[in-house]
Order: C-alpha cells, then sequence, then structure tokens
C-alpha cells in the first residue's frame, strides 16, 4: 500500500529488522490512522544501516500482509495424516482452534508426557528466526528450563566458527563496519558480502575508490565475487590449509609482525613450527590454487596496510571447519593487521553486547522442575537421528554421533523451519511424520515444518513485538518497538511461554514479566535506570525510545579515539593473549595447534570413488536461509538459479549432460532432481543447488535430502558444504531459459 492511499496522521515508529544477518538495521516504520503499516524504510541516522534497506526486507509489507499467512491457532483434524500436501491447500488438514483450547491442550499434552516419558522427552526446537533478544530466547527459555525439558545445541549455523574465534581471541570482537572504509585491502574469506552482509558494501566501495583491492575467496563466484579484483575459487573445505599455506609464505619471508606478536601472542614459536609443513606446493595440491597463487596472495595480504579480512560463517559448514577458521583468524595476528585503523577482522561482534542472560533465561529454573538439574542437551544439527534413534539402539548407518536419554516424544518448533533446513533431510522427516511424536510449531506461514505440526500457532513479525537487539555486524544496542497491533490472533514467543506457564502452573513471578521487564532484565538496568554492565551504561531505556540506537561504551569514546580491538591488554583467554596455541585444547586431548586434515567426505575422501563430486546447498541471496522463500516476489529475484544445479562444463561433458537437462543428484542419504545449469559459476568437480523449501521442489526433497549428520571439529556444528554425490542426465528435459 503507498503512502497516498493511507489515512492520516502518520507516524513512524523505530523497529529493527531481527532476521539473521550481521547488519541488524534499524527500520523506521510508517503506520497510518488506522493503524496500518504503509513502508518501511533504513533508519538513516544509523551509522552503518544509512538509510537503505536490503531487498529482502525492503519488501517488508508483502510479508506482514501476506494473505497467506496464519492468522489463528490451528489445530490437526482428527484422522488429517502427517505429511505435506500441496501448496495452498496445506489448511485443509486443520482447523481453527482458539488460543484457549490450543494452549490448554497443548498444556495438558505436555503434562502428560513428561509423567510418563521424564520431561526429557520435550524438545524445543529454535534458532534465529528472530535475533531479538527477547524473540531469540527469554521466556521460553524459562519455560524449558522450568519444565526440565530437554537442553537445545544451537549449533546449526555458527557455532564451530564462534568456538574458533573464542579460541584465539577470548571473545568475538572485530574490526567496526564503519572502519573497512579505511582499508587498502579487503580480504572477504567465504563472505558474499554483496549478498548478504549489503551494509558493508558501501564501506567496500569506498575503500576502493581510495584503491583498495578486494580479493574474494569462495568456491563459488558469488555477487561479491564477480565483482572482486581477484576471485579465488578454493575447493570448498579447504581453506584451512590455505591459511596455513600463508603462514608459511609469510613466516618465510620474514613478513610476521615481530613487535606485535611479542606483545599480544602466544604459542608463536610452535605455530611457526606447524606452518613450516605447509609449503605452497603441498598447500596448492589441496586447494586447488597455483603455488604462485598463494605466494602472491600471501604477499599482498602481509605487506598491505590496513589489510581487512571479512570472514564469513560459511567456511565453517565443514568437518575441519572449526580448525579452518581458527587458522584463518589467526592471520591478522600474525601480520599485525590489528594495529592499523582499517585493518584487523570481523567474523562477528556479537560478544561486544554484555547482556545479562541468566537474568533473562534463568537457568536455576532447571532446579524447580522435575528432574531438579539441568536437562540433556541434544544437537539440533543431528535432529534426524534425535527423532529416531533417540531411546533406541542408533542405525548402523547413522552419522551422527549417539546421544542418550529418553526418546523425543515432544518436539516445540518456533524461529526455525526444520522440516527445510535440518541436515539430513529425509532422516529429519521420517522423525517429523512419526504418529506418535506431538509436535507444535508457531509459524507465520505453512511450511515443511507445518507440514507435520499437531498444532500451529500464528507467530509475530518483529514490526509487531517489542524487542532490544544487538548485532554481529555492528556496536550499537537498537530498540525495537512494537510499529502495529499484530495481524489476527499472532502472538509473540514471550506472550506464548508466558500464557503456556501458567497454564502449566508454574507460579514463579517471573513468568508473568511483561516485554519491558526482559528487557530491562538483558540490560542489566540497575535501581538508577542505567545498565550496571560497563559497556553499557550509558544506556537507559528512555534513552533507547527516544533515540533508537545507542553504541557500545567504547565505540563512543568522547575523546574521538576510534574502536580498535586486540590492540592492547588482557584478553579473556587463558594465556590473556592471542593463542597461537591452545593449552585448552591440549588438554582435551586434541591438536592444540592448527593443521589441515581434509574431510572424510571430500574428494580427497574413500566416498569420493563412488560420489565423485563436492556439493554446495547454497542460500539464496534473497531469502533468508528458509525465510522469505514463500514471497512471490522473493522468488522471482531467485528465478535465475532456482531448481537448478550449477556445475562445470567439464563435469557435465564428462556426463552427457547439456545446459536444461533433466538431472539427478544422489548420494547414499536421499536424492532430489534439478534442472543442469552448466557455467563455470564453480571450480570443477563442484556441484551447487540452492536451499529452498522442500514442498517448492520436486519430489518434495530440497539440497538437504544430500546433506548428513556428521558434526564439525570444533563446536559440534552441522557440515552442510561436505558432501558427496553423483549427478546423471535424467529422460525429460528441464527449464530452458
Ligand atoms: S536482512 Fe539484513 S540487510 Fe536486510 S534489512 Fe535485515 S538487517 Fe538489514
Amino acid at each position: 500500500m503507498s503512502a497516498a492511499a493511507a489515512s492520516p496522521p502518520f507516524r513512524i515508529v523505530h523497529t529493527v529488522c531481527s532476521h539473521d544477518c550481521p547488519d541488524s538495521c534499524g527500520v523506521l516504520v510508517t503506520v497510518d490512522g488506522d493503524g496500518r503499516a504503509v513502508k518501511v524504510a533504513g533508519d538513516p541516522k544509523h551509522p552503518v544501516t544509512q538509510g537503505f534497506l536490503c531487498g529482502k526486507v525492503a519488501k517488508y509489507l508483502d510479508r506482514v500482509y501476506a494473505p497467506e499467512r496464519i492468522l489463528f491457532p490451528l489445530r490437526r483434524k482428527s484422522g488429517a495424516q502427517k505429511g505435506p500436501r500441496p501448496c495452498g491447500r496445506e489448511h485443509e488438514a486443520f482447523e481453527r482452534v482458539s488460543w484457549d483450547e490450543a494452549l490448554d491442550a497443548i498444556a495438558a499434552r505436555l503434562k502428560n508426557i513428561a509423567d510418563e516419558f521424564g520431561p526429557e522427552s520435550i524438545l524445543p526446537y529454535s534458532y534465529a528466526g528472530t535475533i531479538g533478544v527477547l524473540g531469540y530466547g527469554s521466556m521460553d527459555r524459562r519455560f524449558f528450563h522450568r519444565l526440565g525439558a530437554s537442553q537445545l545445541d544451537r549449533t546449526i549455523c555458527s557455532e564451530a566458527g564462534g568456538v574458533a574465534w573464542n579460541l584465539v581471541y577470548g571473545k568475538k570482537l572485530g574490526t567496526p563496519t564503519e572502519d573497512f572504509r579505511l582499508a587498502k585491502l579487503i580480504l572477504a574469506w567465504g563472505a558474499n558480502i554483496h549478498g548478504n552482509n549489503v551494509h558493508l558494501w558501501p564501506m567496500v566501495e569506498q575503500a576502493r575508490r581510495n584503491g583498495a583491492r578486494l580479493i574474494v575467496i569462495d568456491p563459488y563466484r558469488t555477487r561479491t565475487a564477480a565483482l572482486a579484483d581477484w576471485h579465488i575459487a578454493i575447493r570448498p573445505g579447504t581453506d584451512g590449509a590455505l591459511a596455513l599455506g600463508l603462514m608459511h609464505v609469510i613466516l618465510n619471508e620474514g613478513l610476521e609482525d615481530r613487535e606485535y606478536i611479542a606483545a599480544m601472542t602466544y604459542g608463536f614459536d610452535r605455530l611457526a613450527e606447524r606452518a613450516r609443513d605447509y609449503t605452497p606446493d603441498r598447500v596448492a595440491a589441496w586447494t586447488g590454487m597455483t603455488a604462485a597463487e598463494i605466494e602472491q596472495l600471501a604477499r599482498e595480504y602481509a605487506t598491505t596496510r590496513p589489510a581487512a579480512l571479512r570472514l564469513n560463517y560459511g567456511v565453517q559448514r565443514t568437518e575441519n571447519g572449526g580448525t579452518a577458521v581458527r587458522a584463518i583468524a589467526m592471520l591478522p595476528a600474525l601480520t599485525g593487521a590489528w594495529k592499523y585503523r582499517g585493518g584487523g577482522g570481523q567474523l562477528s561482534t556479537s560478544g561486544a553486547f554484555p547482556w545479562d542472560k541468566k537474568a533473562v533465561e534463568r537457568p536455576d529454573l532447571a532446579l524447580a522442575s522435575p528432574l531438579g538439574r539441568l536437562a540433556r542437551v541434544v544437537n539440533m544439527s543431528a535432529l534426524g537421528a534425535a527423532l529416531t534413534e533417540l531411546g533406541q539402539q542408533p542405525s548402523p548407518d547413522s552419522d551422527a554421533q549417539p546421544q542418550s536419554g529418553p526418546p523425543v516424544k515432544a518436539l516445540f518448533v518456533y524461529n526455525s523451519n526444520p522440516g527445510a533446513v535440518a541436515p539430513n533431510h529425509n532422516a529429519v522427516k521420517r522423525g517429523l511424520a512419526r504418529p506418535d511424536l506431538f509436535t507444535v510449531v508457531h509459524e507465520l506461514f505453512f511450511t515443511d515444518t507445518t507440514d507435520y505440526a499437531d498444532y500451529i500457532l500464528p507467530a509475530t513479525t518483529f514490526l509487531e513485538h517489542t524487542d532490544v537487539q544487538g548485532a554481529y555486524g555492528h556496536y550499537f544496542v537498537q530498540l525495537s518497538q512494537q510499529a502495529i497491533d499484530p495481524p489476527g490472533e499472532a502472538r509473540s514467543n514471550v506472550w506464548l511461554f508466558s500464557q503456556l506457564a501458567q497454564r502449566m502452573g508454574f507460579d514463579e513471578p517471573c513468568f508473568r514479566d511483561s516485554a519491558e521487564d526482559l528487557i530491562k532484565a538483558a540490560l542489566a538496568i540497575g535501581p538508577d535506570g542505567h545498565s550496571t554492565r560497563p559497556e553499557m551504561e550509558h544506556i537507559t531505556l528512555d534513552g533507547l525510545k527516544q533515540q533508537g540506537h545507542i553504541p557500545l561504551a567504547f565505540h563512543s569514546d568522547p575523546e574521538g579515539h576510534p574502536f580498535q580491538p586486540y590492540l592492547a591488554g588482557l584478553l579473556p583467554t587463558p594465556s590473556g593473549k592471542i593463542e597461537f596455541y591452545s593449552e585448552t585444547l591440549a588438554v582435551q586431548g586434541l591438536d592444540p595447534l592448527p593443521a589441515f586434515i581434509p574431510a572424510v567426505e571430500s574428494r580427497f575422501g574413500e566416498g569420493a570413488k563412488r560420489y565423485p563430486l563436492e556439493f554446495l546447498g547454497r542460500k539464496a541471496d534473497n531469502y533468508m536461509n528458509s525465510t522469505f522463500a514463500n514471497l512471490d516476489g522473493h522468488r522471482k529475484m531467485e528465478a535465475r538459479t532456482s531448481h537448478r544445479l550449477e556445475m562445470h562444463p567439464v563435469d557435465a561433458a564428462a556426463r552427457g549432460i547439456a545446459d536444461g537437462d533433466l538431472v539427478r543428484i544422489w548420494n547414499d542419504r536421499g536424492e532430489l532432481c534439478l534442472t543442469a545449469l552448466v557455467n563455470a559459476s564453480l571450480p570443477a568437480g563442484v556441484v551447487a543447488g540452492k536451499l529452498d523449501w522442500a514442498k517448492f521442489s520436486a519430489g518434495g526433497a530440497n539440497v538437504n535430502a544430500l546433506t548428513s549428520e556428521r558434526l564439525t571439529d570444533l563446536g559440534a556444528a552441522a557440515t552442510f558444504y561436505s558432501t558427496l554425490v553423483e549427478v546423471a542426465k535424467m529422460q525429460g528435459t528441464g527449464i530452458r531459459d
């Protein structure tokens, strides 16, 4: 709706985009006199948002007012089987019920399951469908702790990289996004800045106008890679080898910064010894680069100042991904890049926000549960195994590590769509289809997961609830104020779990906390109205209401000193220094130094004899994982590569495949059918399909039909990009352009 068709008076409300994106944009929502949102725009006063939104969220009102939105609680009809139905007819399996009926029935069923099988047989499943502090994890955590439900190890996206970065630096801080404009070299390692970190892109452009070079390391020719000065199409999962090879050259040629190393790091000599093994020739054989390219990259990186590394999370979604991130993270410490403003690196800035998580999530409530202790932990990256093997003998073919305890009898899904995004889709589907599994899903739309729900509860967008938010790509605390009433009977996570708690008979006063109470808890607001955390002591709730965003204390130095992380002082690592060598890993019997061990499921493993192609299940630039994939406008923006398998001409020719042919892609876990798109967007030996909802895909299978539940070397996270497949031409014709 245009503002012209709407009725005055208009008001503008400050909200924050809560989608899983580093930029955490300040979003100004114009609301008309009828209480309807008529416009969304980026906050021009926010130093990172700079007044614009990405293409996904610029069209956000299409999502808020989508006719397909679920607006009322729904219950599966008696006799309606679980499983997918044709798109647009999902509602036929459900009937509308009131919130009271739904909440009473869900509470009664959870009580029965907890009594019969123990509360750990109830599994919450959520991730970053919203990254506001309250929406991501607050009243829900209190509820499940008090219930004694299994805890979810939220590993699916960033855990391997986060653990790795913290092993080196103790805390996730990075070069401020605003300072990338000062760099003379920007190394985007697995980072598609132009596609999904768009507010860094203007800084990159400004740096380039001032003479900076942009180098992209990525197996896929992303939008960013296509715009780079040098695109290095490394083989998937070999990033750790390259980082060690760069160290070898840097040390061999004396390009390291000895002064910085002496002042700020621990274990240099042992790292230097290790790096000696990684000669350019050896690393070239793994990565597909030439030895000369490795030497050139090392020299350019080590001698250009400031050099800024933008490392993103794709790198760590491989079997050896944790170690790869650990090795890459050491590079700016080796060259002293942190010393130069605009240099250094960024994986995430999330470690800067000192939220009082204990007050928000209240893990102490577990002591009041029937368990009297914290419950077992179930890894979300092995959901298929959790639903099909927990409490039973594990299948001999399972990739997942065994977990113990009762079977999962109830699954409560919110902020996520595991029917699309979880690895090993077929195992997940088998689990979700179990008739004895009681499944509740809090959602906005009919998804691959709601197809299996017993109850669907209508959820809110970030325009419809209040929250507070940090970021993993900047240093501003922001308040997201509720701009509009939720349509229909949609309700927030906070409301839902507060109501359920009361129906379960949980009488602790914390279950009656309002959103504002929770925000104060998150900010650790003291009696004087200010946060008690040094980084936020200048922040008050009123201040946030007035200003929308407030920088953390260290990012707003009144004397004008810009923030530069890891420049001096003690770090929160065991040695107090940047750790090239980790005693923590040594104590655990793990290699304390980075090393390159090729993934079992890669071209270097035995499995490549049967499945010779490495498969990348890529994220779409215009979706947010699975979010937005059901909206026509977003699907149109992705049309070129939708339902396509991108493959190198050499691999296509070897299989008699031409552009536009229908192809079957398979391995032992599953198969899917796509149309070949033959191009050189990937190195030979690598193919790529795009993550989509299974229900929009031929045969009801998406890319996760091929991925495994094997976990990463650090952080026990998902290994989406360690996947081998074979491809063959099928009869019939695919999509022709
Ligand atoms: S998805 Fe990212 S870039 Fe887009 S509006 Fe949200 S925070 Fe900003």
